[in-house]
């Protein structure tokens, strides 16, 4: 057989080799290095005999699918020093993840000093270096298997796996895992990790299941990537929304209220009220009318839309379906089907499109509570959502408008240089998940990649993650953990104008379908929050700040002057406050510098006789005496032109 490599070389074998066999022919620094291969494409593990011609690519901790191998394996040796000091503990699941990896214990949870006691055993067990063993039993003995060990989650994760399943273990030394691979094949490849925390994960990530014990960590080719990369995360603890927003009072949890359902504190809903003032009135100088529709609807109308059958359980249901004569209602998961309705109030002539229509929009979305997480996995939350109605010939101007106003907030917003574009497409070995033919799905795609290719922004193209109706622009961001999230979509949908009816009349006196596009604009509102803060993490652009100024009255002598400058301040819209307390001067500077407030006006007898204030700033620090009206011009203009000024370093403080 003929293997062909990465770099195109060949090699030329007899008989099967196993992959590392042929990574051992390579070379031996290969072979050690060897975490998993890539067979034509498909992550193998290591064992895997190859009998045929194929293409052959050895993957080592620096390739990311390599690296998850690696990271695997540490799991394992989680999961088996957890057993070695547990041995009540029960095996759940333990996968690789992004950042690292995690494995669920049914067990007492974990302190941090458990987690020490644990890193020092599997240090030991990478010490003693076992080989990696993968073995396969038939389904029945795969249960008897796992059952004689006591592991219940196992079980019942076999039982899950379809009937022609390939069940696969891999040992090491005493332990045993349920497991696909790919694996290393020692521990003792295992150089550099570290767990970095515990938390509480529900089975399954379902809250009606039982609450595991979650251990996270993470592991890398060589210790001083790992210690650059821990480095990182405590950089990114410190920006993370989760936590900065609360410390902030930007937003607040509430057990009683519920999961998923954040209260927007004053200071969060100023930012979001700035933001949301900034993005209607812009969407009306692009052309854009504003409806307010409904937050819920009958079950009839998502009949229509077909979410009654293919999202229901992702939404929250009011009344008994079972009950004769009830009427059910839900409430609204988006908005679309209401500004169809909107549209359809009147006849249209192809004069009358494009139709724009924009909403500020509370939806609600019943998630998991397991995935609960800040602002950005939440149960309700308010879009800025829009759908354009428009003709078949209007399609592409209208989406480059869509992608235009788009990058207008993320450059204005300062995120512009974070986003990456995805282009989803339908996954065309699935296509009964989506309205329409494969046919029209070629031609609309297409389409797409046109406008895009005219537009000239850069994007990748992702299959299965088109919207059931159309493909979508989805532009992404991460998070301070390297996780990615939407944050704005624009999509093309070729078939719901059918399904609600809705029509124009052409200029040969046809009625004809339009097209619709479903955009947002800035987003998520909570959500870009959150990503805000992150990013600047906490010292928001002065136009965006829910505290602009803060006036420091040296002593009680000046609240009088003090209480005048706030008046003029709030009289010209800047948001500003007055710190009268009977605390020293250095002492509310400080505070003020904590609460990373943009502006801090210090008034004393000077001040008062010359009618000027002390400027500092997060920009310049100590800005000197100005004069009061010069102070608001500038600021005004600050605030006005939405300026992101350049923070000062640390040096500079
Ligand atoms: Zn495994
Ligand atoms: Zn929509």
């Amino acid at each position: 057989m003929i293997i062909t490599l990465k770099d195109g070389s060949k090699k030329e074998y007899d008989g099967a080799r196993s992959i590392f066999e042929i990574a051992q022919d390579i070379s031996e620094g290969l072979a050690r290095a060897a975490t998993a291969a890539e067979v034509n494409g498909e992550v193998k593990d290591l064992r895997t005999v190859i009998e045929d011609d194929c293409e052959l690519s050895i993957l080592t901790a620096n390739d990311p699918k390599g690296l998850a191998a690696l990271r695997h394996t540490t799991s394992h040796v989680l999961a088996e020093a957890v057993k070695r000091l547990y041995p009540n503990a029960k095996l759940a699941i333990g996968p690789s993840i992004d950042t690292g990896f995690y494995y669920d214990f049914e067990s007492d949870s974990f302190s941090r000093e458990d987690l020490d006691a644990i890193e020092k055993e599997m240090k030991k067990i990478i010490k003693e270096g076992a080989k990696l063993e993968r073995f396969e039993l038939p389904r029945e003995k795969a249960i008897a298997f796992m059952e004689e060990k006591g592991e219940p989650y196992k079980v019942e994760l076999i039982r899950d796996l379809p009937e022609d399943a390939i069940i696969s273990f891999y040992s090491q030394g005493e332990f045993t895992d349920l497991c696909a691979g790919p694996h290393l094949m020692s521990t003792k490849g295992i150089k550099a990790f570290k767990l970095t925390s515990s938390s509480g994960a529900y089975w399954r990530g379902n809250e009606k299941n039982k609450m595991l014990a979650r251990i996270y960590g993470t592991a890398f080719a060589k210790k001083d990537e790992l210690n650059e990369h821990l480095k990182q995360m405590e950089e990114a603890k410190k920006r993370d929304h989760n936590k900065l927003g609360r410390d902030m009072e930007l937003f607040a949890t509430v057990d009683v209220i519920g999961q998923g359902l954040p209260l927007l504190m004053p200071k969060g809903a100023s930012m979001i009220q700035t933001m949301q003032r900034w993005i209607e009135d812009e969407e009306e100088r692009r052309g854009y009318m504003r409806t307010k529709t409904p937050l819920m609807a009958k079950k009839d109308l998502y009949v229509i839309s077909d979410h009654w059958d293919h999202y229901k359980e992702g939404m929250f249901v009011l009344g008994d379906e079972e009950k004769e004569g009830e009427e059910v209602f839900a409430l609204r998961p988006m908005t679309c089907p209401f500004q169809y309705y909107v549209y359809k109030q009147s006849p249209k002539s192809y004069r009358d499109l494009p139709c724009r229509y924009g909403e500020t929009s509370t939806l609600f979305r019943n998630e998991d509570s397991g995935e609960m997480h800040g602002l950005t996995r939440v149960r309700q939350f308010t879009i800025s959502e829009g759908h354009l109605v428009v003709r078949p010939d209007q399609v592409e101007d209208e989406f480059r408008g869509c992608v235009d106003l788009a990058k207008y907030c993320l450059e204005t917003l300062g995120l512009e240089g974070d986003v990456t574009y995805e282009l989803s497409l339908a996954d065309p070995d699935n296509m009964d998940k989506y309205l329409g033919n494969r046919e029209l799905w070629d031609e609309v795609e297409n389409n797409m990649r046109q406008i895009l290719n005219h537009i000239g922004i850069k994007y990748t193209e992702v299959t299965g993650e088109a919207a059931f109706y159309g493909p979508k622009l989805d532009i992404q961001a991460k998070n301070v953990y390297g996780k990615q999230d939407t944050m704005i979509t624009i999509q093309l949908d070729m078939f719901l104008a059918e399904r609600f009816d809705m029509t124009f009349v052409d200029k040969d006196g046809e009625k004809k379908r339009p097209y619709i596009i479903h955009r947002t604009s800035i987003g998520c509102y909570e959500r870009t929050l959150a990503w805000l803060i992150e990013k600047y993490a906490g010292k928001f652009p002065t136009w965006l700040c829910p505290e602009q100024v803060r006036i420091l009255p040296i002593s009680e002598k000046f609240h009088d002057y003090g209480a005048k400058v706030l008046e003029k301040l709030r009289a010209n819209g800047i948001k500003a406050t007055m710190d009268e307390r009977a605390e020293k001067i250095g002492y509310k500077i400080r505070e003020a510098r904590l609460a990373k407030l943009p502006y801090m006006l210090v008034v004393g007898a000077q001040e008062e006789e010359q009618n000027v204030v002390a400027v500092r700033s997060r920009f310049l620090g100590d800005e000197g005496q100005k004069n009061l009206d010069e102070f608001i011009d500038a600021i005004c203009k600050e605030i006005r032109t939405k300026e992101i000024r350049q923070e000062m370093t640390e040096e500079g403080k």
